[in-house]
């Protein structure tokens, strides 16, 4: 049975613009299960680039692997896992970075420094190919992925901010930066951010996400990491809390909402000073942690397209946590949150677009993922139709969806 609902085009809550424009011309793997397939694409690139260093994404790391005498065998390369925590690199993708950076770069192959200085990398890589031409074009492919508007999780720098001043586009983001990055800024630019971004944990597709029960794969001990202890991590939001900022803090695993949560609670007094705070992602919440972070005011910015991690990441996480993974059922039915106010949805580019975000929230595999039609409207789109809507075509029995992008002030008599 197929329906038709007609919704305003997106709000993206959890991207990262600048880093993705940067990737126009990468190679996604977003959508590659087989090594051998992966291996053509990349060969495509190859022979584009000349020499030149390939960059690709979307590597899923529970279907294959590359050994590091693979890796070398090929012309300078740099694989971003799908999670974007961890980096596979070869010795000639090392050298092209080094050439602009130095020899930090080296420091990438160590996974904890990697996972402790996440973003130093991901702006290495940004600012390869930062542009006004890279960003226009950008924006003009999420328009056609029935994306508006979308939030910069991670400023690189303040000419990002001048990037997209010159392209027209300060009215379709906002700003959340590193607590550094911010102190960097002008005044000016100080004003222009909206928000202050912490890590507490990695991810899932790393096996860095900080966990209360081990991965399963390996020697079955791996719990994850933390970013900090837990002193460091209440005196660091106490100090975000001075800049009278919102706060926006990752964390995937349980053990990693636990702690991000304790810390908000020593501080309660002193939260009114953010406009608002946000767990990211918090895919591994229980309801005893939710009871406890809607208590303290605290948002919840999630991706539905994580809900698929309860199948694709089955080889590392066990059963409780694939079946507890994006309860929003018990999020919003049970502890009371309300999707479009302090639950909100976003897609950390892991894909962008209208496709991804309705299949995994109307067709989930875990039924307590499942979103209804108004509470997606609600926590994943503009308010009205004036940017323009999607023509949604939701088919019940094949569980897909198609769509068509609307233009601007589109007649709402037929919703
Ligand atoms: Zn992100």
């Amino acid at each position: 049975m197929e329906s038709t609902v007609t919704i305003p085009l997106l709000k993206d809550h959890h991207s990262h613009p600048l880093f993705y424009s940067a990737f126009n011309h990468a190679v996604s793997l977003n959508e590659v299960q087989h090594k051998q397939l992966a291996e053509d694409v990349l060969r495509q690139s190859f022979e584009h680039r000349n020499g030149e260093l390939t960059v690709a994404h979307g590597w899923r790391s529970n279907h294959y692997q590359w050994s590091q005498a693979e890796l070398e065998l090929m012309p300078p390369l740099a694989v971003f896992n799908v999670s974007l925590h961890s980096l596979i690199i070869n010795r000639g993708g090392m050298n092209c970075l080094r050439l602009k950076y130095g020899d930090i770069v080296k420091q990438i192959a160590d996974p904890v420094w990697y996972e402790n200085n996440l973003r130093v990398v991901l702006n290495w890589f940004a600012n390869l190919y930062a542009s006004r031409e890279n960003l226009s074009y950008f924006f003009a492919k999420l328009r056609d992925l029935g994306i508006h508007y979308l939030e910069e999780m991670l400023l690189v720098d303040e000419n990002e901010i001048q990037i997209f001043e010159d392209c027209n586009l300060l009215d379709r983001t906002r700003f959340w930066s590193a607590p550094d990055t911010f102190q960097s800024l002008s005044p000016q630019a100080k004003t222009q951010v909206h928000g202050l971004k912490l890590f507490t944990d990695g991810a899932f597709g790393s096996e860095s996400a900080a966990l209360h029960r081990p991965f399963l794969n390996g020697e079955g001990t791996n719990r994850g990491m933390l970013i900090y202890k837990d002193s460091e991590l209440t005196n660091t939001i106490d100090q975000c809390l001075e800049t009278k900022k919102s706060l926006a803090i990752h964390a995937i695993g349980d053990r990693a909402i636990e702690q991000t949560i304790s810390a908000l609670k020593q501080l309660e007094p002193r939260l009114k000073r953010a406009p608002e705070i946000r767990i990211e992602h918090a895919q591994l919440i229980s309801e005893e942690q939710a009871n406890m972070a809607i208590d303290l005011g605290i948002k919840l910015c999630m991706q539905p397209n994580f809900s698929s991690d309860s199948s694709d990441y089955a080889d590392r996480l066990d059963q409780a946590y694939c079946i507890g993974n994006n309860p929003f059922r018990m999020l919003i039915d049970k502890v009371g949150y309300t999707p479009g106010e302090d639950l909100l949805l976003g897609s950390d580019g892991m894909p962008h677009g209208i496709e991804s975000a309705a299949r995994n929230s109307f067709f989930p595999e875990i039924p307590s993922q499942k979103i209804s039609i108004p509470e997606f409207t609600a926590a994943y789109c503009l308010d009205d139709f004036s940017k323009g809507g999607i023509n949604l075509k939701i088919d019940e029995s094949t569980r897909t969806i198609s769509y068509d992008i609307l233009p601007p002030e589109h007649d709402q008599s037929s919703r």
